[in-house]
């Protein structure tokens, strides 16, 4: 199993800006029907948008139940409430009390199911059909490919080589309705269901608990997450270090508004020491999220005065934990693949280079980089 298409399906899931949960239900569609192609003993190269839009149908379909008396929304406020969510809880009410099991549903008003599965269609083509290969604002083809392509906000395609995607050309059958599997990817989909599926169930939960201001994540935070208080001991000391700046876009941050970031990140190794903390200001945090620094970020961070560590460390009786942060961050570089996006900046992810990754190790590693002592 090659760790690269493990990796870039992470860092699809970890990127940010998810405004619907339509991402998650496009990668368990594509995660079952591989599975249900695997069954058959057939290996799976093509799925129409059709198959597709029925089996994100069922898997939403459970998710238009009240939950403990309310309605839950998977839009970020202001955003509208998701059109799938919408489309699949009028079809519910208009067959209701065919409504326990999709497929009674559309036994009991096969045109309703139809129109259902068109509107789901044809969400699915125009949004995260076309949206979910583009990593940093550029594509990244590791899943599969199709023949037609949308505007980017920026008004550009987001592969020029393709046809623009109309309703008119869609439905004329103009632009063939099918993803085209990479090669390898439906017997990785299929190896990796097992650990993908309940990570993803994980993460469209948090999603949903977030968008409705749900407590669900306040348990899984409670265990095995840093709260911002644990850390503000070193905070002002790294605020004054930086000189009052965020330590990834030299903004001037007021302290209150400062975030300690873990550099190594905290979802990969728990690692409090001093060394592998920094100051950021909000947006930055927020950016960098769970991701791996690419060389930009990495090459200040190295070069920070280990005097300066030390005696901060010392001040606030935390452990500075220089040696063991870089052998560990080594240990990550190490068995990265190149091609794997590092986060370099606000907003910034690029692929690892060869040359990069033998950059990283060696500095990592070289008693010399620790350099300014
Ligand atoms: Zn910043």
């Amino acid at each position: 199993m090659d760790t690269l298409f493990l990796e870039r399906l992470l860092v699809l899931l970890a990127r940010g800006s998810f405004t619907t949960t339509y991402k998650y239900a496009l990668l368990l569609a594509l995660i079952d029907l591989n599975l249900e192609g695997a069954g058959r003993g057939a290996e799976v190269t093509t799925i129409t948008t059709r198959q597709l839009a029925e089996r994100v149908v069922a898997l939403y379909w459970p998710h238009t139940r009240p939950f403990q008396g309310r309605e839950l929304s998977q839009s970020r406020a202001g955003q509208g409430e998701s059109s799938v969510l919408r489309s699949i809880f009028t079809f519910r009410r208009a067959v209701a009390p065919h409504d326990g099991l999709p497929q009674r549903a559309a036994k009991a008003d096969p045109e309703g199911y139809d129109r259902l599965i068109d509107e789901v269609e044809w969400v699915f083509v125009r949004e995260p059909i076309p949206r979910l290969q583009v990593i940093g604002g550029a594509q990244d083809l590791f899943l599969y490919r199709v023949e037609w392509t949308i505007q980017q906000n920026s008004g550009a395609p987001i592969d020029p080589s393709l046809p623009l995607l109309t309703r008119r050309a869609f439905r004329a059958g103009e632009l063939p309705n099918v993803l085209r599997l990479l090669p390898g990817v439906h017997e990785r989909l299929v190896g990796l269901a097992a650990v993908l599926r309940p990570l993803i169930h994980r993460q469209w939960t948090d999603l949903v608990a977030q968008m409705n201001r749900l407590p669900e994540r306040a348990l899984e935070d409670h265990l095995f997450g840093r709260s911002r208080e644990d850390l503000l001991p070193v905070r002002e000391p790294l605020w004054d270090l930086q000189g009052g700046r965020c330590f990834y876009c030299g903004g001037a941050v007021p302290l209150a508004q400062a975030q300690v970031d873990h550099v190594l990140p905290w979802s990969r190794f728990a690692e409090d020491a001093i060394e592998n903390l920094v100051v950021a200001d909000g947006p930055c945090n927020l950016s960098k999220r769970d991701f791996l620094a690419g060389r930009e970020p990495l090459e200040p961070w190295l070069a920070r005065p280990r005097r300066d560590l030390t005696q901060l460390a010392e001040a606030a009786d935390w452990p500075q934990g220089h040696d063991r942060v870089r052998s560990t961050c080594a240990v990550a570089y190490r068995h990265m693949s190149p091609g794997m996006p590092l986060w370099r900046g606000r907003g910034a992810l690029r692929g690892l280079s060869d040359d990069e990754q033998r950059w990283i190790l060696a500095a990592l590693m070289s008693p010399a980089a620790a350099s300014t002592v």
